[in-house]
């Protein structure tokens, strides 16, 4: 399945400037615009509303999904909050998959729960989850496929149909994927949100998220919460984000073909216990992966992002991402470099243990987000790094490692 075209996301939505005719739309730094007469302006009025360097980004995120302009954001969790605001107010009820970005997470249980509004979270897997978890006060089903980081999906096009059919609006965090990889508002889906921070800006240089809807009203209505709330995007960032978005399908191919190729590497290496990779023909859902994932010329393509666990359990794995050293040790995914993040003790520290084993979160997992090297020279540096983790030398670098690192990581993590 793609109706994507490599094309739109160089020229989709783009304008020259009419002014000086430069062939990439300045960066518009100015808080405000002159008015020709009293009512009467060019377009814009005053930045926190619109700006032209981020007006041209939404028209071009909404291009590549045949949609109205997007809406831009300062964040992806601004881009959520705003989603959320829009369209559920005091006494509704949210349905959401179980294993969604934690900063979602949050949002819904302890910001969303003090206005009135109330969330149910369900394994999104099985569509006939969300079926029974609507409620007469539903107003939205909100899900992230692939989940992170256990990769499970949830069939968009199954939870579409119940969703149109109970009048439920749908949302798709479509973060992972892309609308080079996945097409949530062809399947069906009314909504996309997006961490433009990750693949789409995709050089880990600016943070920014987008909401997109063929739905009019209510990208208009998103668009009003945006102007309330003060969270546009700043100029320079939407201009960062607007050079990524033309080499997303070229960096997103790169991605899956490393990815697939890292994931086949991992599942037949005796040190690795599991592999979780859609591309797998051992993924619980590999069919689903086939059907719902884009193919870009004969074969289809599955992301970067992967999860792994190494014989050995915790302790195995914290000493391969202690000794991984051209891939770096981050909360992040979705940038030209190869990424590794701890989901335990980073992403999904907050989230109680219980809970993370009952989603498959184990205590050693590791999630990869595959950059855009050379695949071997991935694939050396976690080998070596997997091997030294397995012997004793490697043991003994820990502890040196931890010693020498602490102090840098812990004020890193702090900020996040
Ligand atoms: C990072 C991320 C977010 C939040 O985006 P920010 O830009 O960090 O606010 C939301 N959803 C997913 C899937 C993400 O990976």
């Amino acid at each position: 399945m793609s109706s994507f075209s490599s094309t739109i996301a160089v020229h989709g939505g783009r304008s020259c400037d009419p002014v000086h005719g430069s062939l990439v739309t300045p960066i518009v730094q100015s808080t405000t615009y002159v008015q020709d007469q009293v009512g009467i302006n060019k377009g814009h009025a005053y930045s926190r509303v619109s700006n032209p360097t981020v007006t041209e980004l939404e028209r071009r995120l909404g291009a590549i999904e045949n949609a109205a302009p997007a809406v831009c954001f300062g964040t992806g969790l601004a881009a959520e909050t705003a989603l959320f605001l829009a369209t559920l107010r005091a006494g509704d009820h949210v349905v959401c998959g179980d294993a969604i970005y934690g900063g979602t997470v949050r949002l819904v249980r302890q910001l969303l729960s003090e206005l009135g509004i109330s969330g149910t979270f369900v394994d999104t897997s099985d569509p006939a989850n969300v079926a029974r978890a609507i409620t007469p006060r539903t107003r939205l089903v909100f899900i992230e496929t692939p989940a992170n980081p256990t990769l499970k999906l949830t069939d968009i096009a199954a939870v579409a149909r119940i969703t149109n059919n109970a009048g439920v609006l749908l949302a798709v965090d479509n973060t992972f994927l892309t609308p080079v990889l996945q097409r949530p508002l062809d399947l069906g889906a009314d909504i996309t949100v997006y961490s433009t921070t990750k693949h789409i800006e995709g050089h880990s240089t600016a943070i920014g998220g987008s909401v997109v809807s063929r739905d009019e009203q209510l990208v208009e209505r998103v668009r009003f919460i945006r102007k309330c709330t003060g969270s546009i995007q700043a100029a320079f960032q939407a201009f960062l984000t607007g050079r990524g978005l033309s080499t997303l399908p070229l960096r997103l191919e790169r991605h899956s073909q490393n990815a697939q190729r890292i994931a086949e590497w991992l599942a037949s290496n005796p040190l690795v216990s599991a592999v979780n990779y859609p591309g797998l023909s051992t993924h619980p859902q590999h069919d689903l992966a086939l059907r719902q994932h884009a193919k870009v010329g004969e074969r289809v393509l599955h992301g970067g992002i992967l999860s792994f666990e190494v014989v050995g359990g915790a302790q195995a794995g914290a000493r391969v991402l202690n000794n991984a050293r051209l891939c770096s040790l981050v909360e992040h995914l979705g940038s030209v470099e190869t990424l590794l993040t701890h989901p335990v003790s980073m992403t999904h520290a907050d989230v109680p243990r219980e809970q993370r084993l009952a989603v498959g979160i184990t205590d050693g997992l590791i999630r990869v987000s595959v950059g855009i090297e050379d695949a071997d020279d991935i694939i050396e540096d976690l080998d070596r790094a997997i091997t030294l983790a397995h012997n004793e030398e490697g043991a003994a670098d820990l502890e040196a490692d931890v010693c020498a690192s602490a102090d840098g990581r812990a004020s890193c993590l702090a900020n996040v």
